[in-house]
């Protein structure tokens, strides 16, 4: 889950790092007032899940009132690279002297964090990489220890920071491994971190991403995804507890189980269609939680047909059948749907549906057939579409 710049600096604020206060707005009057409070000079950022804002003409400084309302009124709604501009955070403007690069990640190879300084900043890190690697210090850590401030130290040096910064350098690397190991975070990253001219370590930009699957033991982070960019259904499904994937297709996918969910879509590509969405349905057999899964798939109205797959383990498919017949008593499809039931009583399942022959509904035995025949519907279902 990534966070907004403003998200992540209150993140690093609780930490100890150093950052501008601030405040997140989203109207030009609300960004007014906030740099009326904050004082000026300010900075006017927009805050989308992507970075180069600066580049595309997201970060703007303000000296005054009517710069402020120029500039918000400028990058509030500003399409940057797909992302659309809803949130603006106003902070006070900093004096730079130097913009150096930090961060801490996962290294997944090594499975270790891996801690990363350069006195580079302010540029893409990928940059600094390629053009001058030997600028770029990398550091793992032992997670069971921890950074020292003996090994932050040697990082700074290592780095080049300036000799009278690398105190302040070292406490910028202790604050944000602090952040990451804390916070369960699996990138925590500053770029530029800023050397003032009063030679003050302080934290420009933020962007954080933290692991999904460790949120339940953070209360205080689970309201902060971005749920204003997040696909509307997507988030009908995460409030229900399903998971749920748009794509760009036109054939809904439904499954019970990652794995299979996972493999229905290559299946379906393989077959020549192109997948809308799709949903891990989990073990689920009730009506109602099936009805549940067909409205989310329904919702998105590129669907032209469906593909429920069902691999029936401890699930039973003759239960599926009879939570599906009793859903779509309630539901009329819009669409076609096939419905392939295998494994543990499937072939009472595919008896349960032939005998309730249930409109727009088409039962298959494999994955194969019923990929084949869902591409076939939902190509007959476009033609259909562009007549009427
Ligand atoms: P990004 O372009 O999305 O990475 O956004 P940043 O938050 O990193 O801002 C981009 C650039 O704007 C920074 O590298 C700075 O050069 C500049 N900038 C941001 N905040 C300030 C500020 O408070 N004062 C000054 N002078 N420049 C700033
Ligand atoms: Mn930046």
């Amino acid at each position: 889950m990534d966070l907004l710049e403003y998200q992540g600096k209150q993140l690093f604020a609780r930490h100890g790092l150093e950052v501008s206060a601030g405040e997140a707005v989203e109207t030009v009057e609300e960004a007014v007032a906030a740099a009326n409070r904050i004082g000026y000079p300010v900075v006017v950022k927009a805050q989308v899940l992507i970075g180069g804002r600066g580049k595309a003409g997201g970060v703007k400084l303000a000296d005054n009132e009517a710069q402020v309302r120029e500039h918000a009124t400028n990058i509030l709604g500003m399409d940057i690279r797909g992302h659309v501009v809803r949130t603006l955070w106003i902070e006070h403007a900093s004096d730079i002297a130097s913009e150096y690069y930090a961060s801490v990640l996962l290294d997944r190879s090594a499975k270790l964090p891996l801690v990363i300084f350069s006195v580079e900043g302010g540029v893409e890190i990928e940059q600094v990489a390629e053009e001058s690697p030997e600028k770029l210090v990398r550091q793992h850590v032992d997670p069971l220890e921890g950074l020292s401030r003996e090994q932050a130290l040697r990082i700074a040096a290592d780095g080049g920071a300036d000799e009278d910064v690398r105190e302040g350098v070292a406490d910028a690397l202790l604050g944000l491994y602090e952040v990451w190991s804390a916070e369960d975070a699996t990138l925590a990253e500053i770029n530029p971190l800023i050397v003032t001219p009063e030679r003050k370590v302080k934290a420009l930009d933020a962007k954080v991403s933290l692991d999904g699957n460790a949120l339940y033991r953070h209360a205080e982070n689970q309201d902060l995804s971005d749920k204003e960019n997040q696909d509307p259904i997507e988030r009908r499904a995460s409030e229900q507890g399903l998971q749920y994937v748009a794509l760009d297709g036109d054939i809904g996918i439904l499954g019970n189980g990652a794995g299979l969910v996972m493999s229905t879509l290559d299946v379906v590509a393989q077959a020549g269609g192109s997948p809308a969405n799709f949903l891990d349905a989990g073990g689920g057999s009730d009506a109602a939680k099936i009805k549940q899964a067909v409205e989310l798939i329904l919702a998105n109205d590129r669907v032209r047909a469906v593909l429920f797959n069902i691999f029936g383990g401890i699930t039973r498919c003759d239960e599926v059948a009879n939570g599906l017949i009793a859903a779509f008593g309630e539901i009329k499809p819009r669409v076609p749907f096939v419905v392939r039931l295998d494994g543990t009583n499937d072939v009472q399942g595919r008896e349960l549906l032939q005998n309730a022959a249930l409109a727009n509904v088409h039962a298959a035995r494999t994955m194969n057939e019923a990929a084949e025949k869902v591409v076939a519907l939902a190509a007959e279902q476009s033609n259909n579409g562009g007549q009427s």
